[in-house]
């Protein structure tokens, strides 16, 4: 209960330090041309961190993205977080991450925007229209390589922060960059500098905030939640050499038979896992949540056409949405060791591995995940009495991770989506794992948003990778306007 006459002083203070938008966003309308630039500089860094080549490249973006924040007045640190072996002995230093901070003002809250600018490769010839490295734009789209995932969404946060700079407005909390540059092929050495700085640079942090994903239509989106991923190696292993066919077909118990005999019992053709215990652990889906997903938008034809296939395991939004993004699946990559070369080889492979993984939602969990496949195969396979030997290996174990969309800070992303696009955002999830969500979560138990800044047909990943103009400033405001919203949140005492 408060008194009415500190009710309208708090209020008086509040309008004294209101929120001014409308000059925030014309900021950014009239800068516009900078930030396009900006983004150009940056694409122009061959930042792949798949190619150990390009590692230079890689370690003069981190330096290009330090130097810019430590330009604006931040207090900034290229943190080691160790070295790449390379096959043959040598090691190769991984790029450092970028921390920064602006403001520490502990009447405030601190969020802290994590992103990535190493990129996946990207060659002309791979089928690009555009010169990947030279940002394009046609039609109102940036095409280049890293555009949308995810350098463009680092740049509007940090054109954000300029924003508010530039105005002479205090930022309505304080912010925090966390920048890596081996996304692309794993996060290596990010999770261990995270619980090295748990209790410092994390310390002080309220909200975590990732912004390496994109909408789901044209709609703004906000994310709550992404599957794990647990993968296998499932060996069957036979005779000592690969055999002839023709001299040894029919009497020996060829271990592909094998592996393809039980790779089948894994998922029915209706999409039913029949490993016992996994569908059983899924979290159920609520009345709530169902209706949540009848309300997203998303074009099933556009999907279909996408892809290039004429029909999906369902034909309703609300199925294929929660298959998509709350239901664990298995998928079957690859087999190592058969005859996959063109031409006839008539070869009885010796041992062969397959390779599958299955995409894991609350509430399963990968440590039990990994019992129940290794149970079930070598159950499977022993009614087979094969003579031949099985051996199974889980290689990954990523959990899923899932957030409160009711939770302040949800709130905080849907006021912010309503401010700048004058709609309500779709709460989406996202079918793949993005590791670090879960990082942050389980080390320094902090909330986690993702706001996404990129379009659905962004081609992230792929030829022709572009954001449009529209989501890259318009995104920026979005960032300006989310960090007032986070001010908002009630400080916990
Ligand atoms: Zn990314």
């Amino acid at each position: 209960m408060m008194f009415p006459a500190l009710a309208s002083i708090l209020l008086l203070i509040s309008s004294a330090r209101s929120f001014q938008y409308t000059e925030l966003a014309q900021y950014v309308d009239s800068h516009q041309e900078e930030y396009v630039e900006a983004l150009r500089d940056w694409v122009a860094i061959e930042s792949d961190s798949s190619d150990i080549l390009r590692r230079p490249d890689l370690h003069r973006m981190m330096d290009v993205v330090a130097q810019k924040l430590q330009l604006m007045g931040g207090t900034v640190q290229l943190v080691q977080v160790g070295e790449q072996e390379l096959p043959g002995g040598q090691t190769l230093e991984f790029p450092k991450v970028v921390t920064a901070e602006f403001g520490n003002d502990t009447n405030k809250h601190t969020v802290c925007a994590y992103g990535h600018v190493d990129v996946q490769p990207a060659k002309l010839e791979d089928g690009w229209a555009t010169d990947p490295y030279n940002l394009t734009e046609i039609n109102g789209n940036l095409y280049g390589r890293g555009a949308s995932d995810n350098k463009a969404p680092v740049l509007a946060w940090i054109h954000a922060i300029e924003t508010y700079q530039a105005l002479n407005m205090e930022l309505p909390v304080n912010v925090k960059f966390l920048i890596e540059g081996m996304e692309e092929t794993g996060s290596n050495g990010l999770d261990a500098m995270i619980l090295a700085q748990r209790d410092t640079f994390f310390s002080d942090v309220d909200y975590i905030i990732i912004s390496d994903c994109g909408w789901r239509s044209r709609r703004p989106a906000l994310t709550y939640g992404t599957r794990g991923n647990c993968y296998f190696f499932a060996e069957v292993e036979g005779p000592k050499q690969d055999l002839h066919s023709g001299v040894y077909g029919g009497v020996v118990i060829e271990p592909m038979t094998d592996l393809i005999g039980i790779l089948d019992t894994l998922i029915s053709p209706s999409g039913k896992i029949l490993i016992p215990g996994i569908r059983e652990a899924v979290a159920p889906l609520s009345d709530e949540e169902w209706k949540m997903y009848q309300d997203i938008e998303f074009d099933m034809n556009y999907y279909k056409e996408n892809i290039g296939v004429s029909q999906l395991m369902y034909n309703n939004k609300v199925d294929l949405l929660a298959h998509m993004w709350r239901y664990p699946t298995v998928s079957i990559h690859g087999i190592q060791g058969a005859f996959s070369a063109s031409g006839t080889k008539t070869v009885i492979p010796a041992k062969v591995t397959a390779k599958f993984s299955i995409r894991q939602v609350p509430n399963m969990d990968p440590a039990l995940v990994k019992k129940q496949v290794t149970d079930y195969l070598h159950s499977v396979f022993a009614k087979r009495k094969s003579p031949n030997k099985l051996e199974v290996t889980m290689v990954i174990g990523a959990k899923p991770w899932l957030a409160d969309t009711q939770h302040p800070l949800y709130e905080a992303g849907k006021a912010a989506v309503k401010k700048v696009f004058n709609i309500d955002p779709d709460l989406i999830r996202e079918g793949g794992t993005i590791p670090v969500a879960k990082t942050f979560q389980d080390v320094t138990g902090k909330s986690i948003i993702m706001l996404p800044i990129g379009g659905f047909d962004d081609g992230l990943h792929s030829q022709n990778e572009k954001i449009s103009r529209y989501n890259y400033i318009e995104g920026t405001k979005l960032f300006i306007a989310f960090l007032n919203e986070v001010s908002q949140i009630k400080m916990s005492v």
